[in-house]
């Protein structure tokens, strides 16, 4: 049987499908959904996430634009850039690459983002419109990329009790609300959590985003479940590994991500699909 949930394949159907849309609305209102990505610094991660989101719009046929701006540049500068993308008819997405600059207050920025283009879903009333449920949100990436994997697999969520590991607020916390709104059982340990490996055990879906190289062991998988590993950890020989030890956790999982080609390519496909999510509103 195979069990790795291949991420790569799936986020190619999901960019497939929303190329498809792109063009079915373009002949409809003769115009297109258009992100806008800001990078400030010169942060060398940032800098290749950036460009692989801009290529992901070429790509899908949605109208881009990155603005480039200097490490020094100051917080009322970037809201200025902010509010003018806020105001832009054709901007339904808009992006602030993180971490920001020291001096750069991330939340204050997240939150000047106009909430109806929020597509990367960290402004506070996205997340808290997730977090009751309500649909006119937007996702984050992240969390939404894992709950459309196990959907396509066919995967079951509903009663299923499922572990992640991290609270993050762009991963382990957006996705236990998710979770929670497809009826799972949820439990979200961390750094300070007790006998960490004794919950995981119980797990039929354990997610790991600990950011830890290999952190979850195959000893800690209860036979048969699912592991989703959010994990990119850079190793001394310049490979990539997640937070799960795959060799040892793929002779105990019945599906298991690998890394990469497992969540990594879906969190760009995602955010894709929540700009055309977006655009779609505003033609509405
Ligand atoms: P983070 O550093 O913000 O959070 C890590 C979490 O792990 C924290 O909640 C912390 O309590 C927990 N943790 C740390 N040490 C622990 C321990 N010893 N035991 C139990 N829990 C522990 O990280 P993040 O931003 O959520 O990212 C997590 C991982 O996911 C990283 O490897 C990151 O690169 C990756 N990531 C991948 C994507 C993607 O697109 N695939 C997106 C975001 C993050």
């Amino acid at each position: 049987m195979n069990k790795i949930i291949d991420g790569k394949e799936t986020a190619k159907q999901i960019r497939t499908e929303i190329k498809e849309e792109v063009l079915v609305l373009k002949e409809k209102y003769g115009k297109v959904p258009g992100l806008a990505v800001v990078i400030v610094g010169e942060d060398p991660a940032s800098k290749v996430y950036v460009n692989s989101k801009v290529r992901a719009c070429e790509e899908l046929g949605i109208y881009s634009e990155k603005h480039v701006m200097k490490a020094e540049t100051t917080e009322i500068e970037l809201l200025e850039l902010v509010d003018s993308l806020n105001k832009n008819e054709n901007i339904h997405g808009i992006l602030v690459q993180l971490p920001l600059p020291k001096g750069l207050n991330s939340k204050l920025i997240i939150d000047s983002i106009a909430k109806e283009k929020d597509v990367d879903g960290f402004h506070a009333e996205n997340i808290g419109k997730v977090l009751i449920g309500e649909e006119d949100t937007f996702k984050s990436c992240t969390p939404y990329g894992v709950v459309e994997l196990l959907k396509r697999y066919e995967l079951p969520i509903s009663g299923q009790d499922i572990v992640i590991v991290g609270r993050s607020n762009i991963v382990g916390k957006p996705l236990a609300a998710l979770l929670i709104n497809e009826s799972a059982t949820v439990q979200v340990c961390h750094s300070r959590t007790k006998n960490l490996e004794e919950k995981v055990k119980q797990a039929d879906i354990v997610v790991a985003a600990v950011g830890i190289a290999k952190f979850i062991k195959g000893s800690m998988i209860k036979d048969g479940a699912v592991v989703i590993d959010v994990g990119i950890n850079r190793l001394e020989d310049g490979t990539l590994c997640g937070d799960v030890d795959y060799e040892q956790a793929k002779e105990k999982a019945s599906y298991i991500t690998p890394v990469p080609g497992g969540v990594g390519p879906m969190t760009i496909a995602m955010l894709m699909k929540n700009t055309l999510i977006s655009f779609e509103r505003t033609m509405k």
